[in-house]
């Protein structure tokens, strides 16, 4: 099939070349985002294959449906950035990767915890200025703390495996508890319980209407005192101002996010000659005990080779006419 790639790196062309070789497919790559804007880049295209930041709303699927568009094939889990409604309309099918690799993220979810508690950031370049001080990067004992986890699918219950390893207690709410992890020694909770009871927080459930600002000024309040925010899942389930707020009176101890409300304006590219006009993450880097990276916690080999896969796949299914095993409707 002739596929147009949108929001490319490097990266991304690799790992598809590679895993073409097995498909062949006409892959072409675009650098830019697709959203409104760029859909005339998709004339003559049977597919277009998206990111995290593609905007598929029903503007976009209405120009896709006149170029004769037929799939929207993500190379994510999450699909919070596709109009689902729009595209039944339109009859465009969209199939995602739900699963990749779900450690990759719930690795990542762990280092940043490490990394905000040992401040190990902080003492590498510390260390390459020859200062040997150790004031003000005293940590915690990861072993024995309570963490909450909301969403144990894929990569929750990566990630409640990973901490219970740890050492830790492991508690979680999500809409459909689970029987395995409970046999594990995770206990399910209500979200006040969880928020009152854990030491540090993290979140794995995707982002919709319900789960939108699911961190807002209301819950914080609810969170022990010190405690730390973990979010490698979606920006917009946290409120960034009241986040702020809960940073600046100390009640929030500790932020690591991969994900943020405004990312698609900042993520993924180098914007270290521009100024920067987005307010609240240059308020956010200002903390000490607030760590961001740019949506990486996907990025492994394993993930990238898991995704490359997975995507021609549904590609292919499509093409042949094969249930899709993948499709979100
Ligand atoms: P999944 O579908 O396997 O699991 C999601 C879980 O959330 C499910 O168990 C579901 O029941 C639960 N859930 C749904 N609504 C909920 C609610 N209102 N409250 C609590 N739980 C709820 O998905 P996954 O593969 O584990 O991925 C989770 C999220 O991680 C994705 O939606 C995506 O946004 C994000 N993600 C981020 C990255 C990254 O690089 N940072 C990579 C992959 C996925």
């Amino acid at each position: 099939m002739n596929i147009a790639v949108f929001s490319t790196k490097p990266y991304d062309k690799s790992y598809l070349d590679a895993f073409n070789k097995n498909y062949g497919h006409q892959l072409t790559y675009f650098e830019s985002s697709l959203k409104k804007k760029s859909t005339k880049l998709t004339k003559g295209y049977d597919a277009v294959c998206i990111f995290v930041n593609d905007q598929i709303d029903e503007a976009t699927l209405a120009d896709l449906a006149e170029n004769e568009v037929k799939l929207i094939a993500l190379r994510c889990a999450g699909f919070n950035n596709v109009d689902l409604k729009a595209a039944k309309k339109h009859n465009i099918k969209v199939v995602r990767v739900p699963s990749y690799s779900p450690e990759a993220v719930a690795e990542h979810a762990l280092a940043l915890i490490m990394t905000l508690n040992r401040k190990t950031h902080k003492a590498y370049n510390r260390v390459r200025e020859s200062n040997f001080s150790l004031n003000n990067l005293t940590g915690f004992n990861i072993f024995g703390k309570e963490v909450g986890v909301i969403g144990t699918g894929q990569i929750g219950a990566a990630f409640c495996r990973i901490m219970l390893g740890l050492g830790c207690r492991v508690s979680a709410f999500d809409i459909h508890e689970s029987e395995e992890l409970k046999s594990l020694g995770v206990q399910y909770k209500t979200l006040d319980m969880l928020y009152a009871q854990s030491d540090i927080i993290s979140l794995h459930c995707p982002l919709n209407s319900k789960t939108s600002h699911l961190i807002n000024k209301e819950s914080l309040e609810k969170f022990k005192p010190g405690a730390m925010l973990i979010n490698t899942s979606r920006g917009g389930l946290v409120d960034t101002t009241a986040i702020i707020e809960a940073l600046k009176s100390h009640h929030l101890g500790y932020l690591g996010i991969d994900v943020y409300e405004q990312e698609e304006n900042l993520f993924f590219e180098d914007l270290s000659e521009r100024i920067l006009q987005d307010e609240r993450i240059l308020r956010l880097l200002s903390f000490p005990n607030v760590l961001i990276t740019s949506h990486q916690a996907f990025l492994t080999r394993e993930a990238l080779d898991q995704i490359a896969d997975t995507v021609l796949s549904n590609i292919s299914a499509f093409e042949a006419n094969k249930p899709l095993v993948n499709e979100i409707s």
